[in-house]
């Protein structure tokens, strides 16, 4: 049984609260550690540590930084095997799912080694005469990333690489139930040179995040997670005068008009329904048939594709899909189940009762598929988190749309048509951040960025790329005059530029 410290001052330090949390192997049931929960005088104690190494990391010019996230990314790269088993041995996804998660966190690290570019800023020479105004963005100064369990590296890689490129110093308060990776990956920022202090992580519950989100020395909080903590965190954080970007829940739809490519649209169900067994904020929960054709020919389908998913441990190699994250988590998921039936939903596949020999006590559950969902019922309504996806059929592409865009979640949807016309008018209508035309996670690239709409985000800035580096930095523009023998004398007017 390992147990799982905090790092702060670029050293691991043992817990001093007598609060500890659980961790489990979610494919056998079997507990495998446990991780110290922080109280609020161990937040005191990593902020100041976080605190008293910003000026000097603040200072360290862009591509000095820069020069410690290429070597992070090589030691990553050079220790991805232990990093993908840790990621699965916790979260109990496959490693093979496991080793995309932790490339596309990488992304954001590529990114955030050009640094120095991203910061060049802007500048105009003689807005007047003789005076130029240029525009610098400068760090704001202890950053705080707050993380969900379903992707134990790459959402902290979403916030830490910017935020540390840019300057800032860091504290990572991570899911309690995944908590290893997040802890290896402050141990190889230390082996690629980033000075102690600058990224520490905080291991804890509720008490550390509210430690975190009230410290007055905190400037910046990133959080991502379900929606009632992320509207907890944001109005909280904002209470006490931090800027705050938080991302939610959500319930994504991908709609498919008659003229899809059927098998198409089934491949990107499967993988995207129940991939991570839908255990991503980007899974497609809600296949919306146009068409009472398309909904039959759906069924068809997916019914035989999803009774032989592969269920398994994450270190089968065969394996499509791995257990739930916790024994609760399971029991909910189960829940949405029965009370999707309870509602009138066509349960056409049923994932409870799965049993795998030799992992009897693992969180595992089968995919399962309902039917003839109806808009009004708990399971459209609610985020279940899990491998269970809900054909919704309509007559019309309109009523598609004013579904989707009724929703409260609007994190990702997508299209799936030969249509350039309803794919267009679908992207420019829809009442959601991240949209897909025939592509069901459309994920944005480390460059660009990620954000959802409506109560999938609260913020005003989404995660990584531009959004990034704006939320990560704070403007300033300086306007300047050099003595050049010309006067223009006391102005008691609105200055203008001659
Ligand atoms: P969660 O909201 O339970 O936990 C997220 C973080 O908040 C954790 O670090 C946790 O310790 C902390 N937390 C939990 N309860 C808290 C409380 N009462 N007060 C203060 N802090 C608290 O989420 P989860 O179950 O770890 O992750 C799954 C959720 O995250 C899903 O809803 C999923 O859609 C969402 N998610 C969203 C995105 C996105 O980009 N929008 C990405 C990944 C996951």
């Amino acid at each position: 049984m390992t147990t799982i410290h905090h790092y702060v001052g670029g050293k691991a330090v043992a817990g001093t609260s007598g609060r500890q949390g659980d961790v489990f192997n979610p494919a056998t049931g079997e507990r495998t550690g446990r991780v110290d929960l922080a109280s609020r005088a161990e937040v005191d104690a990593a902020v100041k540590t976080a605190k008293a190494a910003l000026a000097k990391w603040a200072a360290t010019p862009p591509v000095v930084r820069a020069r410690v996230m290429f070597r992070f990314k090589e030691l990553c790269e050079r220790n991805a095997d232990e990093l993908v088993r840790m990621i699965s041995a916790e979260h109990g996804k496959v490693q093979s799912d496991a080793k995309g998660e932790l490339q596309r966190g990488l992304e954001v690290v590529e990114f955030a080694c050009g640094i120095p570019h991203l910061l060049k800023g802007e500048f105009s020479e003689n807005v007047g005469t003789n005076v130029d105004s240029w525009s610098i963005r400068q760090p704001v100064g202890v950053c705080v990333g707050i993380t969900p369990f379903n992707f134990p590296a790459m959402v902290p890689m979403w916030m830490f690489p910017i935020s540390i490129a840019c300057g800032n110093v860091f504290i990572l308060k991570p899911s309690e139930r995944d908590p290893s990776t997040p802890f290896r990956i402050a141990e190889l920022l230390t082996e690629a040179g980033l000075p102690a202090g600058v990224f520490n992580v905080v291991n804890g519950d509720k008490e550390a995040v509210d430690a975190l989100l009230t410290h007055p020395d905190v400037a910046a909080v990133s959080f991502v997670g379900s929606t009632p903590i992320a509207e907890y965190v944001y109005t909280t954080g904002c209470a006490h005068g931090k800027r705050v970007q938080a991302l939610g829940g959500a319930k994504n739809h991908m709609v498919v008009m008659p003229d899809a490519d059927l098998e198409q649209a089934t491949d990107a169900l499967m993988g995207a329904g129940y991939g991570s067994a839908g255990e991503r904020c980007m899974a497609i929960s809600v296949a919306v048939a146009v068409g009472n054709k398309t909904g039959d020919a759906l069924i068809e389908k997916l019914a035989p594709r999803v009774r032989a998913l592969k269920v398994g441990p994450g270190t089968d190699p065969d394996a499509e899909m791995g257990p739930l994250v916790t024994g609760p988590h399971f029991e909910k998921v189960k829940g949405y189940i029965d009370e999707g039936v309870r509602e009138g939903a066509e349960l056409v596949v049923d994932g409870r009762g799965l049993k795998l020999q030799g992992y009897e006590s693992g969180y595992f559950l089968g995919g399962s598929l309902f039917d003839r969902v109806r808009p009004d019922m708990k399971i459209y309504k609610e985020e279940i988190f899990g491998p269970v996806l809900s054909v919704v059929r309509v007559d019309d592409y309109d009523t598609a749309v004013k579904l989707i865009n009724e929703h409260e979640y609007g994190n990702g949807t997508a299209i799936f048509t030969r249509d350039g016309d309803a794919a267009r008018s679908f992207a420019s209508s829809i009442q959601v951040g991240m949209v897909g035309v025939n592509v069901p996670i459309p994920v944005p690239m480390a460059f660009h960025s990620f954000g959802g709409w409506k109560r999938s985000i609260f913020g005003d800035h989404g995660a990584h790329g531009p959004e990034g580096i704006h939320f990560y930095t704070k403007l300033k523009t300086i306007t300047s005059r050099w003595p050049t023998g010309i006067r223009a004398g006391a102005e008691f007017v609105m200055p203008v530029m001659r």
